[in-house]
């Protein structure tokens, strides 16, 4: 499978900077990096940096070409981003089946991605360099996305056949896991308590420690969760306590 770094998005004939720059955020979001800019109408340009809004590296690095065939030279294929179905003899497959179609190329086999400009698409001339022609399917009644959402789909659909991870250091605390003892002691401690606030009657629990139990195997409790059930059967004991003395 060819790596991220092998994927080139080209954006042709834009006619809004500022979809120019969105487009660049779009795909930095998702790891690529790689923009080519074929014939744009106003570029390089202050709108494009403000909308990129952190991604101007990516504008930066682009490479500005004249025409599709140039930003194509050194591609092994092309997909060609369509919002109209055409009747081409070329089959249309969705972004994700595109993404499968790459998994099967080599490592260093080199990929452009082809939009089109935001009033009339791609020319039946320039979807001919495309080996691949691909629709997002949307609603029929309006199928046409903005430019730069187009290439946050298919960007992120390139990144999900990388089966990327969770960053749970970005998210939140690492839940650690408990073991079968930890849960016995604190269903232990259920027992314990309960008898002594007086809910669970020792001569009549009916089934009440095993629907606790029930409800607790449902709650993938962590151990940070088990520490706070202790803490409140305490405090609940103590409370207890004081008020019998
Ligand atoms: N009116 C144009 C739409 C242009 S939208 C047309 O009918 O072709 C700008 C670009 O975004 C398109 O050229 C295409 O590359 C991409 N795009 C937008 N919606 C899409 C869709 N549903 N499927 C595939 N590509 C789409």
């Amino acid at each position: 499978m060819t790596s991220l770094d092998n994927i080139r998005f080209v954006l042709v004939g834009t006619t809004h900077p500022g979809n120019i720059g969105a487009a660049a955020r779009a795909m930095k979001t998702m790891g690529l990096k790689n923009l080519h800019l074929v014939s744009p109408k106003i570029y390089p340009s202050a709108e494009a940096t403000a909308r990129a809004s952190g991604a101007d590296d990516i504008l930066h690095q682009a490479t500005v070409h004249d025409s599709l065939q140039s930003a194509l030279a050194d591609c092994h294929y092309a997909f060609g981003l369509s919002a109209r179905l055409r009747h081409l003899p070329v089959p249309v497959i969705n972004p994700r089946e595109a993404v499968e179609q790459l998994e099967k190329f080599d490592d260093d086999t080199q990929i452009a991605i082809v939009f089109g400009r935001e009033h009339s698409g791609l020319s039946n001339e320039e979807l001919d360099c495309c080996q691949f022609l691909v629709n997002i399917p949307a609603n029929p009644d309006y199928s046409s996305l903005n430019l730069a959402a187009a290439v946050q789909v298919v960007a992120y659909e390139l990144r999900m056949s990388f089966k990327p991870e969770i960053d749970f250091g970005r998210i939140g605390e690492q839940r650690e896991a408990i073991t079968a003892e930890d849960l016995s002691h604190l269903y232990d401690h259920f027992e314990r308590s309960l008898t002594t606030i007086g809910f669970l009657d020792p001569d009549n629990p009916r089934y009440l420690m095993r629907r606790i139990r029930r409800l607790f195997n449902r709650a993938d409790l962590d151990r940070n969760e088990v520490q706070i059930m202790h803490g409140i059967l305490r405090a609940a004991e103590t409370k207890a306590r004081n008020n019998n003395e």
